[in-house]
């Protein structure tokens, strides 16, 4: 079921916006050459802890997790690209790490994710992420009233045909209210005018993921880690997205430029 939010409703998710685009921020500027994994879930979990909010993910166990996730934070590296489980890795250099991280606030959840080389990078790195922001900022930009889902997914799916990328379909973004996972699905490529129409208090969370040189996914043993088939790289990127009658108002803005938009 599609739940359409309030505007005052959309105020009270402002600080579990802030929150999460303030863990990613720091997260971001903590991921460095020679700093492991289960650092930067511990620090997540800290910062949780200090701000009395609720992880979304420690016990999350749908149907394909072998078991409950058991971390605050899904760290995603090279060819990994979604719901990586934080393990014991230490960062080298020219890594790419992917970080997601969805926490609840004052009983509202926000869900977000970014892309950052460690090091030293390779351009067609950071060209990749520059992709995927570039396929966030056009979904966000769809995400008006009038329009529907699948100008959404369209959007996204432009930049990335655009840019010689395939896109995967079977995961993509999806309602954000009260618990992280909710109606409606947001699929990352789609046909324009299709689908739910687009109206003030929908609150989304979108997220493109692209892979360097396919569209087709394996899972790791555990049944979370996803990774790229052909051992190329990935990036994710995400913001939780309030519909209002203004426009789409980004919850998850993080204020460094360096972290990405
Ligand atoms: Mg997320």
């Amino acid at each position: 079921m599609i739940e359409l939010r309030t505007p005052a409703q959309i105020e009270q998710m402002r600080p579990a916006g802030r929150f999460v685009a303030d863990v990613l921020t720091r997260l971001a500027s903590a991921a460095e050459v020679g700093v492991n994994l289960l650092e930067l879930d511990r620090l997540a979990h800290d910062m949780i802890r200090e701000r009395g909010a609720e992880s979304c993910y420690i016990d999350y166990h749908p149907s394909f997790g072998a078991s409950p996730f058991g971390h605050v934070l899904c760290t995603s590296v090279n060819d990994a690209v979604l719901h990586g489980l934080p393990h014991d890795y230490t960062l080298v250099d020219g890594d790419l790490l992917s970080l997601d991280f969805a926490a609840s606030v004052d009983g509202w959840v926000s869900d977000s994710a970014l892309s950052v080389v460690v090091g030293s990078p390779r351009e067609e790195d950071l060209q990749l992420i520059e992709t995927a922001q570039r396929a966030l900022d056009a979904g966000i930009a769809a995400a008006v009233p009038g329009n529907r889902l699948g100008d959404i997914s369209h959007a996204i799916g432009s930049v990335a045909r655009a840019a010689g990328l395939g896109v995967n379909l079977q995961f993509g973004g999806h309602g954000v209210g009260r618990t992280m996972h909710g109606d409606p699905h947001v699929p990352n490529d789609g046909r324009p005018g299709r689908g739910f129409p687009l109206r003030p208090g929908l609150v989304i969370a979108i997220e493109p993921w692209f892979l360097h040189t396919t569209d087709e996914i394996v899972f790791d043993a555990d049944g979370w880690t996803i990774r790229s088939a052909d051992g190329s790289r990935g990036a994710h990127v995400e913001h939780t997205v309030a519909i209002t009658a203004d426009g789409p108002l980004v919850l998850t803005t993080r204020d460094e430029a360096r972290v990405g938009r």
